[in-house]
Order: C-alpha cells, then sequence, then structure tokens
C-alpha cells in the first residue's frame, strides 16, 4: 500500500513532467499567423528564454517537493504524530499542530524558491517590481492567513468526525454542506477580504473612461458603480482585469498596469468580456461545479478515513486525521488532473462566449488588439501543446481567441 501511494506520487510528477517538455518543444514550433506581431523577433527570444528558465525551475522545485514529502512518507511522519500525541491530549489539537508543524516546514522549503523565483527570474526578465519589505510582509501575511483558515475549516471537520464517526454517511453529508458554504462565501466575501489583505483598492477617478465604463454597464442593466483600481505594480508589471465577488458584492477590478498600458477602447473591451461572464451567469455556474466537486471532496475524505489500513502501512498506529489529510491530498492530485479536462474546457468556452459579447458590445477590433496587448505584458505563451491546453488551460490559447473574435 505503502508503495502504491508512493508510486502514484512519482507518476504524476513524471506524467507532469512530460507535458512540460512537450510544451516547451511546441513553442518552438512556428507561432500561428494570426499571433505574429504580438513579439517582435527580439522579444520573442526572449520570451523563449524565460519560459525555458521558468519551466526548468519549475521541475526542480516540483522534484525536491516530491523527495521530501517521499522521505517524510517513509518514517518522519508516523514518528511527528507520535511525537505530538505526548505534546497534547486532545485529539482536534493533535492533528492541528500535526498539520500545523508540517505546513510550516513546507513553506519554509518554498521560500528560497520564492525568492530565487521573484528576485532573479522575474527581475532578470523585466517583471519584478516587488520590494524587499512587500516581499517580507506577502510572505509572513499568507502564511498566517492559511494557518488560520486552513485550521478553521480542518478543526471544524474534525469536530464532525467525532461526533460522526459511526456514521459516515452523515460525516460526508455534513461536510460537504461546510465545504460548500466556505466556496460561496470566498466568492461573496472571503476572496474581497484576502485581496485587501494584500493591496490596495481605490476607485477609479472620474473622467472619460470611467463614464464609458459606466456607460456600457448600464446598457447591459448593471450597476458598475464599484470600480476599483488595485496597485499591481507593486509586485509585478503583468497586468489584469477582473470581476469578484457574486450577485450585490461583485466588483470590477482593473490592475493599475492595465491603465498604464492600454488605450481606453481596449481597457473598455477588456471590461466588457468580464461583464459578459457576469450576463452569461459565468461565476454561479462556476461555484455551482465548484460545490459539486465538494461532494467529491467530502467522499473522499470520508473513505480515507474509514481505511485503517493505510495508516498502519505508513507506520501509524490507527486512522490519524491530520495524516489522513495529507494522504488525501496526495491521493486527490491524479484525480484533480483528470476533473481539470471537464471543467477548463467549460471555462474555456465560456471565454470564448465572453470575447464574442465584448467584441459585439465594443469592437471585435478592439478586443483583439487588447488581447494582443495582454499576452504582450504578459509574455503569453503563443504556441502551447494541445495536450497542456486539454490539462491546464481555463482560458483558450490566445491564437484561437482571436481567430474566435474575428
Ligand atoms: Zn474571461
Amino acid at each position: 500500500m505503502r508503495w502504491l501511494v508512493i508510486g502514484l506520487l512519482a507518476a504524476v510528477y513524471v506524467f507532469e513532467t512530460v507535458i512540460a517538455v512537450l510544451n516547451f518543444r511546441h513553442s518552438r514550433k512556428p507561432i500561428p499567423r494570426n499571433v505574429e506581431d504580438v513579439y517582435d523577433k527580439k522579444r520573442y527570444k526572449k520570451w523563449l528564454a524565460y519560459s525555458l528558465e521558468g519551466h526548468r525551475f519549475n521541475l526542480v522545485q516540483q522534484g525536491l517537493h516530491l523527495c521530501v514529502l517521499i522521505i517524510l512518507l517513509l518514517g518522519p511522519f508516523a514518528n511527528l504524530a507520535r511525537a505530538v500525541s505526548n505534546w497534547a491530549a486532545d485529539p482536534i489539537w493533535q492533528s492541528l499542530i500535526f498539520l500545523g508543524i508540517y505546513q510550516t516546514f513546507m513553506q519554509l522549503l518554498a521560500v528560497p524558491f520564492r525568492l530565487y523565483r521573484t528576485f532573479s527570474i522575474e527581475e532578470r526578465h523585466g517583471f519584478n517590481r516587488t520590494a524587499k519589505k512587500t516581499f517580507v510582509r506577502d510572505t509572513i501575511v499568507s502564511y498566517l492567513v492559511s494557518l488560520c483558515l486552513g485550521g478553521l475549516v480542518l478543526g471544524g471537520i474534525h469536530v464532525l468526525f467525532l461526533k460522526f464517526s459511526d456514521r459516515i454517511w452523515a460525516f460526508v453529508g455534513l461536510t460537504w454542506a461546510v465545504l460548500a458554504l466556505i466556496m460561496v462565501l470566498a466568492v461573496a466575501v472571503i476572496g474581497k477580504w484576502l485581496m485587501r489583505l494584500f493591496n490596495r483598492f481605490t476607485p477609479l477617478p472620474p473622467g472619460e473612461l470611467r463614464n464609458r465604463i459606466e456607460g456600457l454597464g448600464s446598457s447591459l442593466g448593471f450597476n458598475v458603480k464599484t470600480i476599483l483600481v488595485m496597485d499591481a505594480s507593486k509586485r509585478s508589471t503583468k497586468s489584469n482585469a477582473a470581476f469578484t465577488g457574486i450577485g450585490k458584492t461583485r466588483e470590477v477590478i482593473l490592475f493599475d498596469t492595465l491603465l498604464e498600458k492600454m488605450s481606453d477602447d481596449e481597457i473598455l473591451a477588456v471590461l466588457a468580456h468580464e461583464l459578459g461572464h457576469a450576463v452569461h451567469k459565468d461565476t454561479w455556474r462556476l461555484l455551482g461545479r465548484q460545490v459539486a466537486m465538494m461532494a467529491f471532496v467530502a467522499a473522499g475524505i470520508g473513505l480515507i478515513l474509514q481505511s485503517p489500513g493505510l495508516y498502519l502501512a505508513f507506520g501509524f498506529s490507527g486512522v490519524h486525521f491530520g495524516f489522513g489529510f495529507i494522504l488525501f491530498s496526495i491521493l486527490l492530485e491524479p484525480v484533480a488532473l483528470l476533473l481539470g479536462v471537464p471543467f477548463n474546457l467549460l471555462s474555456r468556452k465560456a471565454e470564448f462566449k465572453a470575447d464574442a459579447f465584448a467584441a459585439e458590445q465594443t469592437d471585435a477590433v478592439w478586443m483583439v488588439s487588447a488581447l494582443k496587448a495582454l499576452a504582450r505584458e504578459n509574455l503569453v505563451n503563443l504556441n502551447p501543446h494541445p495536450l497542456a491546453v486539454l490539462l491546464y488551460y481555463s482560458h483558450p490559447p490566445i491564437s484561437e481567441r482571436i481567430a474566435a473574435a474575428q
């Protein structure tokens, strides 16, 4: 059993490595005609170098992560659980301390990689604007938030497990309800609240752009009073725009980097795309899919907590809630990869529809030039491998989007 889990971990790594290599090789093939003018030759060379370095760095980081996890599985996890059981008598505290130590260790391990990515790779390719102070603050805040939110959710599920361990379907049902509620809250409020921990948001000042955005919104029956500019430029030069929240909590977010680099016409096309998502109720659909997915997650957690043999194989004396979560996340990975295929397919369809909507509401010319500007500023892969698109791409490749918009 032990080697089956470790084999699965390794198989996922090998599979993802193969896809990454295929994807990089594919990007060196001639790029589609309709995106030839996105980068000039010099910038395209720059892109290839950036991309290759990013791919290699990911593989090294994931490889190291894999090795550490395998070593931990072969003994240290069981030893840690035994040690923690001497420090705390309460099983909920035991699993929280166990997972807290694991989480802290993994985050510490990731810090040098994040440092190198931000201050070397992104810096050398001209994207980085993160000050050292921002980096330190980001690291500490995201660590504390993940510890607090993770602790609350896992502690809550553990309470349910202790109460309903003899009625597993009641446990699964209630866990699903809790996870679904968290998903809804995440989209409606928690996501917005978290974004505010890391960025400053200011209303888009009155003027021509604001008038045009409000005009576009009201012509579609949307009250877009909350148009906020996010100070994305304090970390990176990359740009984007998004709709956050749902129903009454909805907001339009524009990266300040987007305002720096795009014409009003292009910004309006990008916003019309986001409004298209709202008109098509894509956020609700996505939420529906995520809530359905949580049923699967809850059933998986229930199943793992009912399989004592798994824990014995890794040197535990019986079911251990904290370790159960680690096992669950390992076993979930290949399943999530597979489930990503239909999820991403639906998402790419929604993107095409939102593009078409934007082209109809503004002008296809502006939509196309906005797509090219976004691709250029974010150094997007113009020629991804179809298998990589199938597995990972929530948005269609840029050349397909442009072909469809024209
Ligand atoms: Zn979109």
